[in-house]
Parts: structure tokens; sequence; C-alpha cells
């Protein structure tokens, strides 16, 4: 008989130290599944990238031992790399309906049909392999969230997902704390925990407080109203629509990824709308202005978003008026907050009432803050504890949290994306590193962007281009014609006759030294001239261009 392990294994392959791409791996002998797949959007400096997904190189190398997929919920940072992961590795998927709804989406514009989608409800447990997998409702600012129990031989892991704790949520389904509380007293072995908001004392703000506060927005709005918002969130949306009902406007929803967010929840039967409400944007001209709400995308100034070209006067359907009200209903995502000020800017200069306060009510977090972190220890109670979704120092806080509320030291694990931490029933820790990190998707291309590409891009956006044309004799190795330079990016060649003059002399006298040291290697030749002009230019100008040699032979 096979000899039973004493251990489970845990290995964040993405989501720790960042905000995005959430992936965790656990192990237990030779069976795997993993939670999540998400993707995380670039930062500034990885110019050209369209968006970042965890390499799963682990997961390949052990592809006959996983399971299954096991997802928490629909955001973009958890699901938004199935699209790649699948088409490398096709094992089943499992989620609720508005989760897989929504990916069902993403995997028809990447045009992959053999999914295999297993929809789950929130409380139910199933087995996948060794694991027993339960399903445990949570709030969050998208319908149909769930955290994750898994019972292995060892003992249970909790995965809570992200979460917080609303007692009023929009849809009645209230966070299933018993379920929490139940586990807890059989007993948890380790807990894994969104850290988002870990630096937030006191507790989340309700969902339903954000509809109180549209109800104050559409009470002193005489002419139009524009609420912007994320289109996943549906509660928000839902509240939208019935403040827009109490005050009888007509709604209409307007972008690409709201449109196919609110059909989705339509036909799942996420979102509630009453006959005749909603009116297609063409209609708009049929009402009076104090009778239409604009549900749209754009809170985070996002630049091809339809809030934001409608601030540029560049959106073919809704210009601005004087006298619209504009309600940006989220707060920016770190990052985005120069996008959004430039956005909201706009509007103001079109005589728009913009209402975007950070206090002003109209948006509240998904994610759970302190008083809420402490309560899902409280209820879980694990032996041991990894933060996980959120940057490095979201991570330590959340440690230190749990250390407050007498959790020893060694029994908490601030990791990394790659560290593999081994638990046994009465010990945990970080036993290795296996390869993890960022995949980069640049249009169609996966992964074939590395750091040269990166470093090539970074240098030719901060100091522009040179291309130095040499034409030489082949067999006498002198030069015939040239040098010529084209310069993109680096300075204005016409305002810089004299440096461009003295940069070709400096050429000159390179090829010169070729020519009596007799080097006639075009590899050797461009790099004397290489060498050459980037010093001259970094003396007259401290920018380092790129500078691209061609030599033409005749
Ligand atoms: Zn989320
Ligand atoms: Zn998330």
């Amino acid at each position: 008989m096979a000899k039973i392990p004493q251990k489970i294994q845990i290995i964040p392959l993405g989501g720790l130290g960042e905000i995005g791409k959430n992936m965790t791996v656990i192990r237990y002998g030779n069976d795997i599944i993993v939670i999540d797949s998400g993707l995380m959007f670039p930062e500034d400096e990885m110019l050209g990238i369209d968006l970042v997904i965890p390499d799963i190189s682990y997961l390949l190398e052990n592809r006959d031992l996983v399971r299954g997929i096991v997802l928490t919920h629909g955001h973009e940072d958890h699901i938004g790399a199935l699209p790649y992961v699948l088409k490398q590795l096709n094992v089943p998927i499992y989620g609720t309906k508005l989760t897989l709804g929504l990916l069902q989406g993403r995997l028809k514009e990447n045009n992959i049909s053999n999914a295999n989608l297993v929809s789950v409800k929130p409380g139910d447990q199933i087995g996948i392999g060794p694991f027993e997998v339960g399903f445990i409702r949570v709030s969050h600012s998208i319908a149909d969230s769930v955290g994750i129990s898994i019972k292995t031989p060892v003992g249970t892991i909790v995965h809570t997902g992200d979460f917080k704790f609303d007692q009023t949520p929009v849809d009645g389904k209230v966070t299933d704390f018993h379920k929490f509380a139940e586990l807890g007293d059989q007993g948890v072995l380790v807990l894994l925990s969104d850290s988002t908001n870990a630096e937030r004392p006191g507790y989340t703000m309700s969902e339903k407080s954000v509809g109180v506060n549209f109800d104050e927005a559409f009470r002193s709005a005489k002419e139009r109203i524009i609420i912007a918002t994320f289109s996943s969130n549906i509660h928000r949306i839902q509240q939208a629509i019935d403040t827009a009902c109490n005050y009888n406007r007509k709604v209409a929803i307007l972008g690409r990824s709201m449109t196919n967010v609110v059909n989705i929840a339509l036909d799942l039967g996420y979102l509630t709308i009453p006959e005749g409400i909603l009116i297609d944007i063409d209609e708009m001209n049929n009402y009076p202005a104090s009778g239409i709400v604009i549900v749209t995308t754009g809170s985070q100034g996002e630049p091809m978003s339809a809030l934001t070209r409608i601030a540029m006067s560049d959106h073919r359907k809704v210009e601005i008026v004087p006298g619209d009200t504009v309600v940006i209903s989220a707060s920016p995502i770190p990052g985005n907050e120069k996008l959004v000020s430039r956005t909201i800017d706009y509007l103001f200069r079109q005589g728009a009432d913009v209402i975007y306060e950070r206090d002003s009510g109209l948006h509240v977090s998904g994610h759970a803050s302190q008083e809420e972190l402490k309560l899902m220890h409280n209820l879980i109670r694990p032996k041991f504890f990894v933060p996980i979704h959120g940057e490095y120092r979201h991570l330590v806080k959340h440690a230190q949290i749990a250390q407050e509320l007498g959790m020893p030291k060694t029994n908490v694990f601030v990791a990394e994306n790659g560290n593999v931490l081994e638990f046994s029933s009465d010990k945990g820790s970080i036993i290795g590193k296996i390869t993890a990190g960022n995949v980069l998707v640049d249009g169609l291309g996966v992964g074939d962007v590395g750091n040269i590409v990166l470093r090539d891009r970074r240098q030719l956006a901060k100091d522009g281009i040179l291309i130095v044309v040499i034409t030489m004799d082949k067999q006498r190795g002198c030069v015939l014609a040239g040098p010529d330079i084209v310069s993109r990016g680096f300075v204005y060649v016409r305002e810089s006759e004299q440096l461009m003059d003295n940069a070709k002399g400096k050429i000159k006298q390179a090829l010169d030294r070729c020519e009596t040291e007799s080097i006639i290697e075009w590899a050797a030749i461009k790099s004397n001239v290489r060498d050459t002009l980037g010093k001259y230019l970094y003396e007259k100008t401290r920018r380092r261009p790129m500078i691209l040699p061609i030599i033409m032979e005749v």
C-alpha cells in the first residue's frame, strides 16, 4: 500500500506582493488543485504590454497531477488568465453561475469552445481528487463570490477569496458566517485571507449605503445624470437602476463591457430591471434630459472608455451639455489617479457637475477592513496563516494583525510568489522556491516579449533612436558615402544641426580609425561607431538614445 503523505503544499503563483494575477496551487501527494487564475494590468514601465499573466511552468511540468481549477469570483484578477491557461492545460473549471457566465464571454472572445465548466452553488461541497472542496458565500463587489474550503487528509485549508462582511448586501444574500464558524469549530490548519484593505482601520461600509447616496445625488440633479462605475459591479448597477426607477428616469447602458455584463447578469437572473426602464442610447432624444440616466464605464479614466471619450468630446452619441451631473461611483485604483483627475477636469470644462470625492459615499470598497479581517480570524481560528491578495506592505500589515490576535509569529508566513509552503498537522515552513513570475501578453504574443525587448522599449521611449547609415566598399573597406544620421524622438534635427554635424565628424573619425587599424569586420565597425557616437551624445546632451548603425555594402 502506498504511504499516505502527511504534508500538504501551498504554492502561490501570483497575487502576493501585487494586486492582480491571483493564482494559488494546493498540492497533496500526487494531486493538485488550483484556486483562481487571474491577470494583472501592466505597470507603466511595461511599455506596449496589454496584460500580464502568471507563469504556470510548474503546472505544466506537473500537468498529469492537476485535477481542476476552482474559482472564487468573476473579477479579471481571478479569471482573466484562463483563456491563456486553458490553451495549455485543459482541466475542469469549477465556479458559481455568474463567475462562469463572465468567463464564458472571455473564452468566446478567445475562440475557446472545449472548456469543461462545472457550475457550483454557494454551500455546495464536492470531491475533486482527494480534496473535499466547499464553496462558501461571501460579500464582495461582484455578485456570486465565494470563499473556498479544502479538506485534505492532513487538515483543512480555508481560502477567503476577495471578501468583506456586508450585513445588508444588496441582493440580501449574506456571507455564510455560520459555515466559517463551523469550519473554525472543526479546526482549520491554514487560513489564506484577502489583505487588500489590511491598512484600513474599522469596517468597510455596506454596499447599500451607496444607494442612499445615489438617492441624494438624484434629488439634487436637475438634468441628465451619468453614472460611471465598474462594469462587473452588478449590485452597484442595480442600485443605480432602482434609484432611476424611483425618480422616473429611463436608463441607457453605454459601453461594450458594461452592455456585455448587464446582458449576462440579466440572462442569469442577477439583475432585476422593471419593464420599460431600459432604453437604447439612440432613443435618448425622445425623453427630456431630466428623465434620463446613463450608466457607463470609465470610472478609472481608461483612455478608450465611454466616459473618457465623452469628457474629451470624442463620443459619437453622447456629449456633455451644461447642467449634466456626472457621478463617479468608484475610487481610483492606485496608479490611475492621474487619468481619473484628467477625465474629471475635462468633464468640468464641458460644463458638467461632477460628483467624485472619496467621502461623498458614492463608492465603497469590496474588501474587508481591519475589524472584518479580525472577525474572519476569530471565526476560523487557524493554526497557520498566510496573508494573500495584496502588495507586500498589505501582507505584512495583515500578518501583524494576526499576531495582535495572538497567533505566534512562527505560524504566520509572509510569502512570495513561487514559495513552496509545506504544512503538516503541527509544523509549517517555506521549503523552497519554484519558477513563478510574469508572462507578458502583447497583442497575440504570449510570453514572447522578454526583458530585452522591454529594455529596448524603455530606451526608445526615454531617449529615442538614431540610425546611422554608412555606405562602404566591401572589397577595399572604405567609406563611399555618409555617414547620414536619421533621428526619431531624440532631438529635433533642424534645431540641432551643429550637434548632428559634429556627430557625423565623430563617426568619420571612428571610421578612419577603423581603416588605419585595419578593422574590417562589419560588427566591429558598427560597435566602434555606436560607442563613439554614444559617448559624444551623452557628453553633449546627457541622453542615451538607441543607436542603430547600418552599413550598406556596394
Ligand atoms: Zn475581486
Ligand atoms: Zn481580487
